[in-house]
This record gives structure tokens, sequence and C-alpha cells, in this order.
């Protein structure tokens, strides 16, 4: 007897033969295979995967735009539109000629169809003048006769998944249940389980397919939302260390700060007090923009913890933010404290210990055994590194914070690892730091087992950043206009897109960019590249000589690193601006703007195109995060809002996680799920199963 639960070699002698493909698609049992969803349905019969395409090929391709460009080519004059497509399996190459329309027509982000051929080259592989199909936005799936496609892998064809999927429904189907309760069903207008499923993957009409997909939606939603209250819940029985609440000693840190905090930080700050206090351990999210001063209230959090006499980790995530979170802990956070400070990354382990005589903090190398003793001692009270000391073999004393920089979650396995640091087996309070503003509608799905507390204002007197869309005739005048600036000692980014399609990595546009600049417009300036083929070593060397003012001008993709302080750096260009997303360009402006000397981006378009130079002037209009992330999100959608960067997202489908109705429903039921559990038993037998597959973080 086949079950639901029965491996995949149990329909048959097809099955068995593919199993280990199956496996690559995460499909181990026949339920597996009947929740494996169709990303899109599609007419064509043969629908390539763009990552299986090989020369000469004719067929279908369905993806996404990542990059569309006119050229002029030298020797025909002709216009060549190049475009670059991907899908789940991989990106290819497309062009046209003589079509320089297509350009306005097909936009980076758009959903496209084409049908055409592939030239005969294998190592320039392209589509060549195939047909295209442009899909409006929400109608990515939409079919025009309704053929489920599955993402699938090497070696297995759609044929194969689909007579797979239809075998598993013939022999188990009918153990498919329902696992919702009726009345949330109908509050909610979802249709049956069973039904979705059999709709999903024998389509006879679409509005069907839409309700379908909706109920599936819910379902991935719930489930992720439901495992993270449980999460919490599960977090919040552990204990912790209290920090009791030490008025006079925190108004005496606030009042030591060379500065007055804002009304957002004290709320934040509030926040983290009153969590500490408890003998829960806090799991916090502090979201703010670059120079809100979140690092300013964790120092004050951090000296609280120390003078309650417990210890302090704060770790991010390059050994150059490490090392520059120690040297403004020393000169700008230490509050008048004088605990002893250990930094250590793989190059560098030193130890800062107060000097009586000199009343000052006193900084020496120290031998990482030694290190590794005294924290274990619990004398050094704080020790600052990266994202890797965990996994090291340090143990604490008593370790009460551990604060994460630049990450926007501690997942669940890093936790486990962080309790195993103490010598007890107390949890610290985790702070979690990012400058990525996530609009709370979303942080709330995303984030759902982490508290959050936002800084959404910036310290009064700050200079806003002066920001300019400029168009083509104006560019003269602003290379004069930075110049100047760079003459007085002051520093510049340059910010390129990726310009070729063959070059993922972005070497090519910086390389131009570096020769543009060097020949024909500062020949006399120090100029430096950096971009994705660099390694770490060297991009952080390149930091460094940025950072010692070595550097007039560097000329970077947008790998430039997150966080990094060079205050000297007061000009950004950020060349293609209308390629990048509006969170994004507020993210590079961020690296400008950190002294008090005024700060300028310019903006500049490669294109005439009226409304996408509209759309960079909300860059001109707000400094605001928070607000140009909601803009992006109205207006590109959750897509790629925030890029390859975004680590330990849970496993939501871009269906899912479009659908703003959907998020808020799904999340009040699974608190009122949550709130009695075990009224549920079955929701609570799913949910068990789901938290024992899934590892998101
Ligand atoms: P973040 O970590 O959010 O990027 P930081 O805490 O590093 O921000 O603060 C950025 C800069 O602003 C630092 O030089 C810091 O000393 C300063 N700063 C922080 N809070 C304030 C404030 N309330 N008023 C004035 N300056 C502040
Ligand atoms: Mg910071």
């Amino acid at each position: 007897m086949v079950s639901l639960e029965s491996p995949v070699s149990s329909l048959g002698k097809v099955a068995k033969g593919l199993s280990k493909r199956l496996s690559r698609l995460g499909i181990e049992t026949c339920r597996d295979l009947l929740f494996y969803t169709p990303f899109r349905f599609e007419d064509y019969t043969n629908v390539i995967a763009i990552g299986d395409l090989k020369p000469g090929m004719q067929g279908s391709i369905h993806g996404q735009v990542q990059l569309i460009n006119n050229r002029r080519s030298p020797r025909s004059k002709k216009t060549v539109t190049e475009m670059l497509i991907g899908d789940e399996s991989g990106h290819v190459n497309v062009v046209w000629f003589n079509q320089p329309y297509l350009t306005k027509t097909l936009l980076v982000g758009d959903y496209v169809r084409l049908s055409g051929k592939t030239n005969d080259n294998y190592f320039s592989l392209q589509m060549v003048s195939p047909t295209y199909k442009k899909i409006a936005p929400g109608h990515e799936s939409d079919p025009e006769s309704l053929v489920p496609v599955y993402p699938t892998t090497e070696g297995l064809t759609q044929r194969q998944l689909q007579f797979l999927i239809h075998q598993a429904f013939q022999q188990c189907g009918g153990d498919i249940h329902e696992w919702i309760p009726e009345h949330i069903l109908k509050k909610n207008s979802l249709m049956a389980l069973p039904h979705s499923l059999e709709i999903i993957h024998a389509p006879v009409d679409l509005e069907k397919v839409t309700t379908a997909r909706r109920r599936l939606s819910f379902e991935e939603l719930l489930l992720v939302q439901l495992s993270q209250i449980y999460s919490k819940q599960q977090f919040a029985s552990l204990h912790a260390l209290t920090v009791p609440f030490d008025k006079e000693y925190v108004k005496n840190c606030i009042d030591s700060l060379s500065f007055e905090l804002t009304e957002a930080q004290k709320t934040a700050l509030w926040d983290l007090i009153k969590d500490m206090e408890r003998s829960q351990p806090m799991n916090r999210l502090l979201e703010g923009d670059v120079g809100s001063g979140k690092t300013a209230v964790a120092a004050i959090a951090a000296s609280t913890v120390m003078h309650a006499g417990y210890q302090v980790a704060l770790l991010a995530p390059t050994e150059i933010l490490a090392r520059q979170h120690f040297l403004s802990w020393l000169k700008s956070y230490r509050v008048g404290s004088t605990y002893t400070v250990g930094l250590w990354t793989s190059g560098d382990c030193r130890l800062a210990v107060w000097n009586e005589t000199t009343q000052e903090m006193e900084v020496k190398p120290i031998k990482r055994p030694q290190m590794l003793k005294e924290v274990g001692a619990g004398t050094v009270k704080m020790i600052i590194g990266t994202h890797a000391l965990i996994q090291s073999s340090v143990i604490f004393a008593h370790l009460g914070l551990a604060v994460i920089d630049e990450q926007h979650r501690f997942g669940v396995t890093q936790r486990k690892l962080l309790k195993e640091k103490n010598k007890g087996s107390d949890m610290p309070h985790l702070l979690s730091m990012t400058a990525t503003p996530i609009p709370r509608t979303l942080a709330l799905t995303l984030y759902g087992d982490l508290d959050l507390s936002l800084i959404d204002q910036m310290p009064k007197g700050r200079k806003t950043i002066v920001t300019k869309v400029v168009p083509m005739r104006y560019r003269r005048w602003t290379y004069n206009f930075v110049r100047e600036h760079i003459a007085k000692g002051e520093q510049m980014f340059v910010i390129c897109p990726l310009i070729d399609p063959s070059d993922v990595l972005g070497v090519t546009s910086v390389k131009e960019e570096y020769d543009k600049l060097r020949q024909n417009i500062f020949p006399d300036l120090r100029l430096e590249v950096m971009h994705g083929k660099l390694g770490p070593k060297e991009k952080e060397d390149i930091m460094m000589r940025m950072q010692k003012g070595e550097i007039d001008v560097l000329i970077s993709t947008s790998v430039v690193e997150v966080g990094v302080d060079v205050p000297n750096a007061t000009l950004m260009m950020i060349e293609g601006a209308e390629r990048f997303g509006l969170s994004q360009l507020h993210q590079f402006r961020g690296r400008v703007g950190r002294s008090d000397k005024q700060s300028y981006c310019f903006l500049l378009a490669s294109t005439q195109e009226k409304e996408e130079v509209s759309r960079l002037r909300a860059l001109v209009e707000s400094n605001n995060g928070f607000e140009l992330a909601e803009k992006d999100l109205q207006i590109r959608g959750m897509g790629d809002l925030y890029g390859k960067r975004q680590s330990g997202l849970p496993p939501l489908s871009h269906d899912a996680l479009s659908d703003h109705f959907l998020i808020k429903a799904s999340r009040d039921t699974a608190s009122e799920i949550m709130s009695d559990i075990n009224k549920y038993p079955e929701i609570k037998k799913r949910l068990i199963a789901f938290q024992q597959t899934v590892h998101f973080e």
C-alpha cells in the first residue's frame, strides 16, 4: 500500500529510476510530489528551462528581464538590443536587431515569454530575435491553455514530473485531508485542500486556478507564521540572565554621550531595557536607517549588561566592521565605562584595558589562548568580533547579551550555538541590528518570531544629503563640482550597475567606468575599483585604504561594503541609477553623509525616459528609508526588493508574499490558533512536522 509518507520509489519503476533527481528538488515522499506545485501554467508544449538551453535549439522560454540595453554595432551600424533573461534554472542572453523601441517595452523586472531559436555557439549562447510576449504583473502564470509547468532539474522532464504526480494522485490522493478547520476556511473564503491540489495539477479554468493557488498560499503563510509564533513561545521558555534596570546608571550613560538621544532612540533603548529585565531571553530586531544611531542604543544596552556583571558579544559581518566597532567603542560609545574589551578577528586580536595612571583605555595585542582564558574567566567584559566568533571555541563565563550587526535574524541553529557559548545554561539576550528598512507589514510576516524596534528618525542637525537627478547635459558640470570637493580632500564613491549581460559580477562595467574616468575626467586623481570578483580580503583592503584617505574615487558595483564608515567620503555618483530600486539607491546613498560636512549624491540616469527619471525624484524628495521601501513595494512588488543579500527568509513563494490581504488574514488566523494550540491537534501535528522539515534560518 502506497501512502502519503511512502518514498516516491514505491510508485513504480519510473519513479524508482528518477528518485535521485526528484530528491534534488526536495521530493522524497508521495506527499512531496502532491504538494509540488507548478510555478506557472503554459500553453506551449516545449517550454525549456533556460538552464537547459543548448545551441541551435528551437523553443519557448519564460523568465524575468534582468538587463536590457541598446548599443550601436560598430561594424554594421545597426542598433543591437541586448537582454539578459533568467528563470530559476539560469539565464541567457537575447539579441534583437534594429528594434530599439524594445527597451521601452521590456523593462528590467518584467516577465516575458520568448519563442525562438538559439544560435550555434556554445560559448556565447544567445537567443536571436525571438518573438516575445510581455506578461502583466500578477499574471506571470496566466495560461492560454493550461498546462502546469513545474520547476525541474537536469534529467527530469516536465512530462515525467506530470506523470509521476498523476500516479501519486491515483495511488494516495485520497489520503489528502483538510487540516484547517471549517470555520477558518469559511471565514477566509478558502477552497478545500484536496480540491485545490487537484486543480493545481490538472487545471481547467483560470479562475479556479487562482482560487486554488490562494488557498495554497494561505497554507504556506499560515504555517510559517504559526511556526514563528511557536518558536517565539519556545524561545521565551529559555532562561536568561536578568539585567536589573539601574535608572541612575542609565541616566549617567546617556549624559556622557556627546549628543542627545532622539526620541526614537530613547524608545528603542527603553524596549531593550525592559526586555533584559526579564528572565526570558530578548530576541529583538533593531531597524533603522544608516546613521540613525542604532549602535549608540546598543552601546548603552551593552553597558548596562556589563554594569550588571555580565558579558557582551558584539558580532559584525566583516572584520573591517568589527574593527570599526572596536575603535568607535573606545572613542565614543564607552560612556565612561572602564571595562576590559577585546577584539577578535582572524587578523587581529587585541585587548583594551583601563590604565589608572593615564586614565585612558590602553590597547595592546594579546595571544588567542590568553584571550580565550580571559573571556572564560569573565575578565574580558565585552568581545567584538565577526559572526564567526560563535563558531569558534570561545566559552563565556556569563554572556548576558549578544548584539548582531547587519543581520536580519539569527536562526535557530545559530541561537543554539550561542547558548552553548555560556558556561551555564543561560541563553544570552539577543539583539539584531539592520539598516535594511522593511516596512512594518512585511516585517511582521518575515520576522514574526522577533520583536521589532524601529528608529525612524534621524539625529537632529544632521545635514541632509543633497540629492540630484542629473540630466545628460549637466554631466560636465557635475564632474567639475565634485572635482572641487575632491581638491579639498574629500572622497567619492561611484556606483555602477551591471551593463554587460555576460558579466554578472559587474567587472566590465566598473572597468569601463574606471577607464573613462582615468583617461578623460580625473587623470590626476587616485582611482580604485571594486567588484564582485575580488575576494573578501581584497575588498577589505580597498575599504581600509579608502578609510585612510589613500583613494580619491572608488568605483564600485553594488558590492560596496555595508556599514563601513568613511566619514570623509562626501560625494556619490550613481551611474545608470534608473536600473536600481529606490531602497537600494537609498542604501548606497547612506555611504555618504557620515560627518558634519555637506554630502552630495548624484543620480545619473542613462536614459532620457521621463517616467524613469521621475521615479528617481522620490529620492530627492525623501530621506526616509521606510518611506522609500514602501514606495518600492508599491511600484515593484516584493519580488527582489532586498536583493540577494537577504538571508534567512522564510520559504514563502512570490505568490504568497504579494497578497497583502492574505498575509494579514493568515497572521490573524495564526495568532488565534496559537492562543490555544491544544484545541487544534491536527494543526499542531502539521506545525511540528513543518518545523522539523524546514530550516529557513
Ligand atoms: P547606525 O549604527 O544606526 O548606523 P550610529 O549609532 O553608528 O548609527 O550613529 C551614526 C553617527 O551618528 C555616529 O557618529 C554617532 O555618534 C552619531 N549619533 C548617534 N546618535 C546621535 C544623536 N542622537 N545625535 C547626534 N549624533 C548621533
Ligand atoms: Mg551601523
